[in-house]
């Protein structure tokens, strides 16, 4: 061989990390390597995608960068090595079998909603999947949720019970083909099958019954969401009485028929994770007023699996979708256990002989700041890891105690459970200590501690302390800003702003107004609201008034408004005897300062305003009081605001009651306290000297104040982080602590 040749061939390895198995790698490095006529190999390793190419070292860096250029679009590389290696006259390239000797550190994917291609096939009478509910392909289909182990190779999913067809057996192995190594990949021949016909379901549904259907990350209950009779019989089954509902729409087009949609939100309703969006309804539609009568939203998603496009082809009108279980226990999975559990909620009941391995509820986003804020992580994002900047310790994060998500770090990465709800009842504590065995089990990790809040009486704390590992507490709040400066990758000092409904301090009492410097690891607490006083505690996290009563006797002496008594007036499900009677219950515990817990908590504070304002006496669910006073402000844009310097509300409170007396329209007043807050945000922040500024929190999850802070701060040159991958909420408490341990 000519020296020159010899000399012009070289061997270049990549490896790749992130979440790169179960999105169709191989075979697209396969047709990569093919197409531009190079020799060598790919694998799948548990640590992730390695490559091999051999040919022309200026031909080996075009096919890096076409590597990153023309990747599989669900696939997330989040790291990337490169390295020259000896040559070794490989001949051809080729697809080499998985190894599972090596430590694993590799993601495993989302489930990801139907793809058009797959789409195509599911209503195309002459293809062999026509009308078939389990058609998936390396771009679509299951994962998290039918992966028993890593890596994810069919062996290792649920899918190993059905033994592929010749046809199918084909696709798999045929790297041309779009469903090589589809690891669900089946057909009506060899495939997963329906217990049950479409039709009949979809009759049930249109009769106003309610359908128990097997999804991908459990059963979900469904009822026609046009009918308020069978929407009232859902509530009242599954014990549920005012939590909105969301809706499958059966298409982009009737979901508009009902929505507000911005080209943004078309684009989260149609991503590959397909997570209900919250969107604004049109007036005037059919929809029964019970879905979400106690929301100014409507969550909406679209059919995600064949399954879901196929009955909403047989239905083609919104269908209220909710998880298959009642209220505040964990969704139900297996078929035995959906018919014992649901039996008294569902009239019908479809399934199928796939088994599902974990729960995955839908998540739920809202578009903020141009993109898709996440409220709640589950189905379609769960569990794709959050790379950090450094290496965390290898612990175990319990989160919190409402929204629990549980956590552990692994190198620089930190994988989130999906969301596991509200430790509420014994049912979600079972919940959550499987998916602490799950998660830790799917990635072989020891945690080394366990990190769990301050809180003594959560049920993740209690977990924690009978768990026997050496236990780090970690503080509600500093686990809040440091969950969003971890996911967005903060350098450096930076303001900390955590504000929320309820955290226990490290003071004893409870926070949630809060602003930390924050340096190496180091918080300190360099501002706060104003404290007052929580009649009966935990008791007014439900009871907006009681937040309201407090801050008017503080204010004026009353324990109302001088207005509409009682004040609880607007109530409507609750008889006015015993509610009088906690009023002048209230009003004694404050004259008295009994029973009366210090707080400092910014969401207390809307819940007062939004009581003073009769929006909401009540939260009949987290956060509902100040969903209600943000959505007053409409589109109202406006500069006016309360005073609150200092975070010092008692002058906000007296303006508010003079404005409301003067019959100034409450948009207005809504606005005039958003920005109040906001100011003042702006005032601790060019106070703090720091340049960058983190938020963190369920306030957050409020898109008017979240967006006006945000632009207020960047137009005075601050650099704004708020959360991409976590929700603000305590379902990302559990990243923070895994950074802080
Ligand atoms: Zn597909
Ligand atoms: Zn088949
Ligand atoms: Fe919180």
């Amino acid at each position: 061989m000519p020296v020159a040749s010899k000399l012009a061939t070289q061997r270049l390895r990549v490896t790749l990390r992130g979440a790169v198995q179960g999105v169709g790698f191989r075979p697209f490095v396969y047709r990569l390597a093919a197409e531009m006529s190079l020799t060598g190999w790919v694998l799948n390793s548990s640590a992730g995608l390695v490559v091999e190419v051999e040919g022309a070292p200026d031909e080996l860096r075009r096919f890096e960068q076409r590597l990153e250029a023309e990747r599989p679009k669900a696939s997330v590389v989040t790291v990337r090595e490169s390295e020259w290696i000896p040559t070794q006259g490989s001949t051809k390239f080729e697809i080499h079998h998985s190894d599972t000797d090596s430590a694993k550190s590799v993601n495993v994917l989302p489930d990801l909603a139907t793809c058009a291609d797959c789409r195509s096939e599911l209503l195309d009478p002459a293809n062999r999947r026509f009308q078939y509910p389990f058609t998936n392909c390396t771009n679509c289909g299951p994962r998290y949720t039918i992966v028993v182990d890593i890596p994810y190779d069919r062996p290792n999913t649920t899918m190993r019970e059905f033994v592929l067809c010749p046809a199918c057996h084909e696709e798999y192995e045929n790297p041309s083909n779009r469903r090589f190594h589809a690891q669900p990949n089946a057909c009506p021949v060899c495939g997963p099958k329906l217990d049950g016909a479409i039709a009949d379901s979809a009759a049930a549904l249109r009769r106003g019954e309610i359908v128990a259907l097997k999804g991908i990350g459990g059963f979900q209950l469904l009822v026609d969401a046009r009918q308020a009779a069978a929407v009232a019989r859902l509530r009242q089954r599954k014990h549920r009485e005012e939590k909105p509902f969301a809706l499958m729409m059966p298409s982009l087009e009737t979901a508009r028929e009902y929505c507000e949609i911005t080209p943004a939100e078309q684009e989260l309703l149609e991503w590959l994770a397909a997570p209900i969006v919250l969107l604004r309804p049109k007036s005037g539609s059919d929809i029964a007023w019970n879905v979400a009568h106690c929301s100014p939203y409507l969550g909406i998603m679209l059919p995600y699996s064949p399954l879901h496009h196929l009955l909403m082809r047989e239905c083609p009108f919104p269908l209220v979708a909710t998880s298959g279980n009642r209220s505040d226990e964990p969704i139900a999975i297996a078929n035995d256990e959906a018919i014992t559990r649901l039996k008294d909620i569902a009239d019908h009941f479809l399934m199928h002989n796939r088994p599902i391995v974990r729960a995955c509820d839908d998540s739920v986003v809202r578009l903020t700041r141009g993109r898709g804020g996440i409220l709640r992580r589950a189905r379609g994002y769960a569990p794709l890891g959050i790379r950090v900047s450094r290496n965390v310790q290898p612990v175990l994060a319990v989160g919190g105690h409402l929204k629990n998500t549980v956590a552990i770090g692994v190198g620089q990465d930190v994988f989130v459970s999906q969301h596991i709800g509200d430790l509420e009842t014994l049912e979600a504590r079972h919940a959550f200590e499987r998916a602490i065995d799950d998660l830790c089990r799917l990635y072989s990790f020891k945690p080394e501690a366990v990190v769990c809040d301050l809180h003594p009486d959560y049920a993740s704390t209690n977990w924690a302390e009978q768990s026997g590992l050496p236990i780090i507490r970690v503080q509600h709040h500093q686990a809040h800003v440091a969950a969003c400066a971890a996911e967005n990758n903060v350098e450096g000092p930076y303001l900390g702003i955590a504000w929320d409904g309820t955290g226990y301090g490290l003071d004893g009492t409870i926070w949630g107004g809060e602003f930390f410097h924050v340096e190496n690891n180091h918080y300190e607490r360099v501002a706060q609201l104003r404290p007052f006083g929580l009649p009966g505690g935990d008791a007014a996290v439900r009871e907006a008034w009681r937040s309201a009563a407090s801050l008017l006797f503080e204010v004026s002496g009353e324990t109302d408004c001088g207005d509409s008594r009682p004040r609880l007036s607007g109530e409507r499900s609750s008889p006015a005897g015993p509610l009088q009677l906690s009023v002048s219950k209230v009003r004694n515990m404050l004259e008295r300062k009994i029973n009366v817990v210090p707080t400092t908590s910014v969401g207390r504070l809307f819940d007062a305003v939004a009581s003073i304002l009769d929006l909401a006496q009540q939260n009949r669910f987290e956060g509902q009081a100040a969903m209600l006073l943000e959505n007053e402000i409409g589109s109202l844009r406006t500069e006016e605001a309360y005073p609150l310097a200092a975070g010092d509300w008692a002058p906000l409170i007296a303006e508010i009651l003079r404005d409301k007396r003067e019959g100034l329209p409450v948009p207005r007043i809504a606005a005039r306290f958003h920005n109040a807050l906001v100011n003042w945000i702006l005032e601790v922040a060019a106070k703090s000297a720091l340049k960058q500024i983190v938020l963190s929190g369920g306030v957050f999850q409020n898109r008017y104040l979240t967006e006006r802070t945000a632009a207020m701060l960047e137009s005075l040159g601050f650099v704004v982080h708020t959360h991409r991958q976590v929700p603000p909420n305590d379902g990302g408490i559990a990243l923070g602590q895994v950074v802080m341990a």
